[in-house]
């Protein structure tokens, strides 16, 4: 076990990485954080910020003498990176789980060669991929930049397969997928942490609604029934075990009918760190996802993921910002709410400021309270 006092490396310094922090922190544990952002939001609770690229030679050196387990917040990591530490510090979740997740070639290949279910899709590496389409994708359907797209963005619509090549072309030809646009009835996203032992603590399942690509809204437990709750639970398990994964892994889930009207998973993507999604734990949960992360890095039994409130968490976008300031009083007020900011100064449109998160007796009311707040923020 790495005990309290020891200090852990962090890669990435945004809000995720702020949390986590936070409950390292508060567990006694001195934090490194590596982000070249000088105004990170985890740089605010880590005892030391490293202010340099994921690649800065001086920095990793730093890392990998100081720290006694490394973690990451952010999967678009240099790899070369990652194998650099691994040799020399424990790093968790390990490069290859990484390698999978920061890449949607990989990720949906892996998902394939598992036996897991996911959508149809194609692989695009170059412009003739296009001519070998055939009946495999069905039209409208989304195309997606392999790498480095959150938040909906490197992602676009398109109608045929003409609107597909061209669109791939204006990105210059970065390797992409396309997936057939799927009547989704509902998103859900189920969040565990995997010991070194195989040991597997996994979230309640959750409800997840977007806008606009970027996550809104998280309702938990999701509005779904138990038998596929616990599908859903059960497949991120698997995954997990299978990737042979270290740390918190976040798993995005659609819900479609199939041929006989009956609900059927299929897998989004993965997110090898803790989610968005998962910020309702902070609050109504025995154990938050970022306590989790600091007991899987440091090989401490994980806490229990018994959730004790209702809850729906609400993303606090800069939309919501006016004249660069938040109506804060309207949250505050409200004493079953609790508010998160993550700091960050400048507040623009889409980008998430923090989030909020209602507790109620049931997630009805819940919901209702949460989307109250919403209106009168946006109003
Ligand atoms: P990101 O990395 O930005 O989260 P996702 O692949 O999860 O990218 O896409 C963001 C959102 O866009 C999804 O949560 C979903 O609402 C919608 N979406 C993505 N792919 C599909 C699809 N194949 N069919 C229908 N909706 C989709
Ligand atoms: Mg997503």
């Amino acid at each position: 076990m790495i005990l309290p006092g020891s200090t852990l490396g962090l890669l990435g310094g945004g809000q995720l990485g702020r949390m986590f922090a936070s409950a390292a922190r508060t567990m006694g544990y001195d934090i490194i954080a590596l982000d070249p952002d000088p105004a990170s939001p985890a740089a605010h609770f880590a005892t030391e910020h490293l202010c340099a690229d994921f690649d800065d030679a001086n920095a990793l050196e730093i890392l990998a003498r100081r720290c006694a387990a490394i973690t990451t917040e952010f999967e678009n990591l240099p790899a070369d990176s990652l194998a650099w530490l691994a040799q020399r510090v424990p790093v968790r979740p390990g490069a290859s789980a990484v390698a999978i997740a920061q890449d949607r070639m990989r990720e949906k290949s892996f998902f394939v060669e598992n036996g897991f279910p996911v959508g149809s899709f194609a692989i695009i590496r170059s412009e003739t991929d296009f001519e070998a389409i055939g009946h495999a994708v069905q039209f409208p359907a989304i195309l997606k930049t392999a790498r480095f797209g959150y938040d909906g963005k490197g992602q676009a619509q398109v109608s045929t397969v003409a609107a597909a090549r061209e669109r791939f072309l204006e990105w210059h030809a970065v390797p992409c997928v396309l997936e057939q646009l799927l009547p989704l009835k509902l998103e859900v996203s189920v969040v565990l942490a995997r010991g070194i032992d195989g040991t597997i603590a996994t979230f309640p399942v959750v409800e997840n609604q977007h806008q606009n690509g970027i996550l809104d809204v998280s309702i938990a437990p999701a509005r779904i029934s138990a038998t596929l709750a616990i599908q859903a639970q059960d497949i991120a398990q698997r995954l997990a075990t299978k990737l042979e994964y270290r740390g918190v892994l976040a798993v995005e889930f659609f819900v479609i009918d199939d041929e006989n009207g009956n609900e059927k998973l299929l897998i989004n993507e993965i997110a090898p760190r803790p989610h968005n999604s998962g910020h309702f734990t902070i609050d109504a949960c025995r154990t938050s996802q970022f306590e989790q992360q600091v007991r899987a890095v440091c090989d401490l039994p994980f806490g229990p993921t018994t959730q004790h409130s209702p809850a729906v968490m609400v993303n606090l976008l800069g939309d919501v910002w006016k004249n660069n300031a938040l109506d804060a009083e309207i949250i505050l007020n409200e004493p079953n709410v609790k508010l998160h900011l993550y700091g960050k100064r400048e507040a623009r449109d889409g980008r998430k400021m923090g989030h909020y998160t209602v507790l109620g007796g049931d997630v009805h009311s819940a919901l209702k309270s949460a989307l109250d707040i919403k209106h009168r923020l946006l109003t």
